[in-house]
């Protein structure tokens, strides 16, 4: 290309700039035009060569605004008569940039989506939005790069890797952002596929000599979401595969998003190349939600399910079930079956006991008085032989009162023994603590923090 001829064809861009952005307003502008930039005039100077950042652009400027940009273009310059968008290719994967005219696009429009993604993309659990989703401090770091992720119009880390044990929301969150994407820009073609279905249908591809559509198929999608990509661990043509769809789908430009249970780094069976591929871009954990978490997402549950569920109930569930929040989800629904099952019955605290005996069980932990002692003489800074002590002292029996008290509530252990374990007191003494600690409950607030400290710590553990 000519340097003169680029200088103009800069110049004339830049004037068409002005008048597009007059034409269609700031925001379209913005959103749309702004991210352009003219690249060259064809050999005789009859069509401008653009280039977009991103296929998600360049597919809707062909589709909405190809027109308006020919015509102030050719406005500007007569000899113009045509346009051709083409899409930058940034990543250092390959080097070309992927040149398609708008008219391909055509054969590809959004009506053509929602029959591709039937094809391709598992169905998506409506919901698993980012509306039903509750944030904490578990899980706000995958919880932020999910959202940017999914609200943004172009690649901003590649791929998303989010990664948790069994039940803490990386498939909610997966299915949130695909929702998201497929409303806000219904025309890319967004896939959201379990690892487990990939090579269900690579096995099914090779078996039946059909690999060249699966390539094709997998890689002309915006946006791959794999779920549980643990699963081809060790299933290693698999993994070759899925390499290749990866680079090629990055280096074109596309979003991936990932899940597993462990971190890119951890995947015992992964092959070297894919885990270093893995833990490219953004890799964010969820951890398991603590006390609070877990009530407010059992509050946002039962608001789903359009029941009156009381608060001590959901704090019972809250407090009881720590394991995860799929087990606990499935407790709420568990009771909340059985209550309209029985006609209505009232979900008290003992009902729900009655009805999840097993799962009570297999959740409560083996809390010893002495874990207990433990957590409650680190608390207060003093040291543990003080609570077995026979002292008095305000700053030690208040204490050793709390730690009476937890051991009352939170362990089956008899009064007796509880008394012994205090340095060999009587069972009055642990009746008195007991006492004593419930009444500053109600009367002094800073006891009651405490209280209700320690038990979220020795609930947790
Ligand atoms: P994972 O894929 O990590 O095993 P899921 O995403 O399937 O876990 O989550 C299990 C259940 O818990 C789902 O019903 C999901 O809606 C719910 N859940 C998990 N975390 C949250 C959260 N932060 N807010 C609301 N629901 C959640
Ligand atoms: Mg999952």
């Amino acid at each position: 290309m000519l340097t003169g001829d680029s200088v103009l064809l800069a110049d004339h861009w830049t004037e068409a700039c002005k008048e597009l952005r007059k034409k269609l307003g700031n925001a379209a502008f913005k959103s749309w035009i702004k991210p352009l930039s003219p690249s060259h005039y064809n050999d005789d100077s009859s069509g401008v060569i653009i280039i977009a950042p991103s296929r998600f652009i360049k597919d809707w400027v062909c589709n909405n605004y190809v027109e308006q940009i020919r015509s102030v273009l050719a406005g500007i310059d007569s000899r113009v008569e045509d346009l051709e968008i083409v899409i930058s290719d940034g990543s250092s994967l390959s080097s070309l940039p992927e040149v398609t005219s708008c008219e391909n696009f055509e054969a590809n429009k959004p009506n053509s989506v929602s029959e591709f993604t039937e094809n391709l993309s598992s169905k998506l659990d409506e919901h698993l939005t980012f509306d039903s989703f509750v944030v904490g401090k578990s899980n706000e770091l995958a919880y932020a790069a999910a959202r940017r992720v999914a609200e943004a119009d172009s690649v901003v880390f590649n791929p998303l890797f989010i990664y948790g044990g069994v039940g803490l929301g990386k498939t909610h969150l997966m299915h949130a952002i695909a929702w998201y994407i497929k409303k806000a820009t219904p025309w890319r073609k967004v896939a959201y596929i379990s690892a487990e279905k990939f090579m269900y249908r690579f096995v099914k591809a090779v078996r039946f000599r059909d690999t060249v559509a699966f390539k094709e198929q997998f890689r002309s999608v915006d946006v791959l979401m794999v779920d549980d990509i643990q699963f081809i661990c060790g299933k290693e043509s698999t993994q070759e595969e899925f390499f290749h769809t990866f680079n090629s789908l990055v280096g074109n430009n596309r979003q991936i998003i990932i899940s597993a249970d462990k971190s890119p780094s951890d995947l015992e069976g992964m092959e070297e190349r894919m885990k270093s591929r893995l833990g490219w871009g953004l890799v964010a954990d969820i951890h398991p939600a603590n006390y609070e978490l877990r009530l407010s997402i059992l509050q946002v549950k039962a608001q789903l399910l359009k029941v009156n569920v009381s608060k001590e109930v959901l704090e019972f569930l809250a407090h009881k079930i720590t394991s995860n929040i799929r087990e606990m989800e499935g407790a709420l629904n568990r009771v909340v079956a059985s209550s309209t099952l029985m006609g209505g019955e009232e979900i008290t605290i003992e009902m729900t006991q009655r009805v999840l005996k097993d799962l009570l069980r297999a959740n409560s932990k083996k809390l010893t008085v002495e874990d207990i002692q433990r957590k409650v003489a680190d608390h207060y800074s003093i040291r543990l032989s003080d609570i077995h002590s026979p002292r008095r002292n305000i700053s030690i029996a208040r204490p050793r009162q709390v730690a009476m008290y937890f051991a009352k509530q939170l362990t089956v252990t008899s009064l007796p023994e509880i008394g012994r374990k205090f340095g060999g007191r009587d069972h009055t003494t642990v009746i008195h603590a007991v006492k004593k600690i419930e009444e500053l409950i109600l009367t002094k607030p800073e006891v009651a923090e405490d209280v209700r400290l320690l038990r979220c710590m020795l609930e947790r553990d």
